[in-house]
């Protein structure tokens, strides 16, 4: 599954990478931007707190034409809240279109709007739809609403512009999985098939080194029996995608470990919240974590935040990192590249 969010993707930056290594200031090639706080859904794991800031076009422009001038090359509107509460969405995703920046979405598609599909479908590379279940009182239980038909009808939809308007956007559906929705898993992969998205992702809840497991060993095998039936399933329209997090947390793979010592690929990544505010990364912003702050795209100069960038990952405690958390695969990627002197030269 090529399209999507990988470490490989970390050698097609080799003029990063080469300064990286180098020890010279490197700048982001993906940032994630929160249009909004605010959301329709109040799902059970969220973690991010939820509020009524909201980026204005103006702060939006101001915001890339920053990111633009250290030459990022590819944004995620995601949240915070739900990207497209922000009435300005479908404008945010032609200025990253017209600015030649690639763009993607992660939504609940809770919302319906031709104009927003239209511009997912014209400018983004690729949207992903958390779906949780297929049951109706299971996404009340835990996504806090009743709207799981008019997500399913909406997934229809943009489905079928897509097919209309000739778009190569990659459309993707996600199963969180807590122990309340082992029995989703098959169930939903059938029906992201027989909606005709491209993928669906499982992943587990977020998890961290030293902190409580969400699964029991029991949860654990029927998961993992889940995920093998789900992924019979796939077929040349169809990816099923197994998050490799499973692996990091599973309790028969011995103790859980990140596989890094240090955050290596923080300079290579970032996030935006609603009010401008750049963190290192976007699991600094959902655990609320200042020290991580490293000034305001809006009102700072991107020099001054990136530069401020270095300050800010001295703070890092890896014990408050997610397993499988944004960076972890380039930084796997990374601490590689550093630890193999030896013999460097047979290849
Ligand atoms: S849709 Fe996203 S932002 Fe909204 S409550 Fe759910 S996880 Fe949180
Ligand atoms: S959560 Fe991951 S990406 Fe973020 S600082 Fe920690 S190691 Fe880096």
């Amino acid at each position: 599954m090529e399209r999507y969010i990988t470490s490989d993707k970390i050698f097609f930056h080799l003029e990063r990478l080469l300064k990286w290594r180098m020890k010279e200031e490197v700048f982001p090639v993906t940032v994630e931007i929160h249009p909004t706080n605010r959301c329709n859904n109040k799902c059970e794991y969220c973690q991010y707190e939820k509020d009524d800031s909201t980026l204005s076009p103006g702060q939006f422009s101001e915001i890339v034409e920053k990111l633009k001038r250290i030459d990022v090359k590819g944004i995620i509107l995601s949240g915070g809240g739900e990207p497209t509460l922000n009435r300005h969405t479908p404008w945010f995703l032609e200025i990253l279109h017209e600015k030649k920046i690639h763009s993607a979405v992660i939504t609940n598609l809770n919302l319906f709007s031709d104009n927003l599909y239209e511009s997912i479908l014209r400018c983004a590379d690729w949207v992903r739809v958390s779906m949780d279940t297929v049951d109706r009182n299971r996404y009340r239980e835990l996504r806090g609403v009743n709207n799981l038909d008019e997500v399913l009808k909406n997934i229809r939809s943009i489905v079928k512009m897509k097919h209309a308007l000739e778009s190569s956007t990659t459309i993707g559906a996600q199963i969180v999985v807590t122990n309340r929705n082992i029995a989703d898993i098959l169930p939903v992969s059938q029906m992201a098939s027989r909606l005709g998205v491209d993928y669906v992702q499982i992943r587990p809840v977020e998890v961290l080194p030293k902190g409580p497991l969400p699964y029991s060993s029991d949860e654990f095998d029927r998961i993992e029996e889940e995920i093998r039936k789900a992924r019979e399933l796939e077929a040349p329209s169809l990816t099923v995608i197994r998050s490799d997090k499973w692996d990091l947390i599973h309790p028969g793979n011995g103790e859980r470990e990140h596989g890094f010592s240090f955050c290596h690929g923080y300079p290579f990544i970032g996030a935006v919240t609603a009010t401008g505010d750049y963190y290192i990364c976007c699991h600094k912003v959902e655990r609320k974590d200042h020290r991580f702050f490293c000034g305001n795209l809006v009102t700072d100069s991107v020099e001054s935040v990136m530069k401020n960038r270095a300050r800010a990952i001295k703070s890092l405690d890896l014990d408050d990192c997610y397993l499988g958390c944004r960076g972890s695969n380039i930084n796997r990627k990374l601490q590689g590249l550093l630890a193999r002197k030896e013999h460097k030269d047979f290849l």
